[in-house]
């Protein structure tokens, strides 16, 4: 796809380019795998957002991990999270004893992260760390930390990359604003 594309004209601006998030994910795989050296991980992704930061991290990750899927609610065509967290989709088996890696797109709030903590926490993981492509710390409402996230970014609603915007937008190569004038009306 290229910039001439329509998606691309629905950004006010591109936060970070195909290669920019290539590196950084590149960089936080090598990362985990210094981290977990020894350890043989089990990574869930947070459908559907997480899905393609997901599938380019595990790949950067040296280690004989596992991967998982779970499925919570998403904003819809909103740009502002509801707060309400539900479940769509469980794991398929135990994490009990495991090394848990959850791997979000991004944490606003903090709460559908800290709703999947206690969920998790409650099943007897032997660990549990947070990943997140993208950290706005400024909106949180609910304390909590992400232990490794590739960038911070000021409070914007963005698109692209897996993150979406009633649907589309999750096939844009790169992470950008969504102007407003597309939500506004
Ligand atoms: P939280 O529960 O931390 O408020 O929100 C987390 C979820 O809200 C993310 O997994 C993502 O689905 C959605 N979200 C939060 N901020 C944005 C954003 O800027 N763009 C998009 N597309 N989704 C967002």
């Amino acid at each position: 796809m290229n910039e001439n594309s329509p998606m691309y004209q629905d950004l006010s601006s591109v936060l970070y380019s195909t290669e920019e998030l290539r590196a950084a994910v590149r960089a936080l795989g090598e990362r985990i795998t210094q981290d977990y050296r020894g350890k043989s991980p089990l990574m869930i992704c947070i459908l559907k957002g997480a899905s393609l930061f997901f599938t380019d991290l595990i790949r950067e990750i040296d280690l004989p991990l596992e991967i998982e899927f779970m499925a919570i609610s998403s904003y819809g065509a909103r740009t502002v999270s509801s707060g309400e967290v539900r479940l769509i989709k469980d794991l398929d088996r135990p994490i009990e004893n495991r090394d848990v890696m959850i791997v979000e797109d991004i944490v606003d709030s903090g709460k559908t992260l800290s709703y999947l903590m206690r969920l998790l926490n409650s099943r007897g993981a032997k660990s549990i760390r947070l990943v997140s492509l993208l950290d706005k710390p400024s909106r949180r409402v609910v304390p909590l930390t992400v232990d490794y996230s590739c960038f911070q970014i000021p409070d914007a609603f963005v698109v692209g990359y897996g993150l979406d915007y009633d649907e589309k937008y999750r096939n844009l190569p790169v992470v950008g604003v969504l102007d407003p004038k597309v939500y506004s009306n």
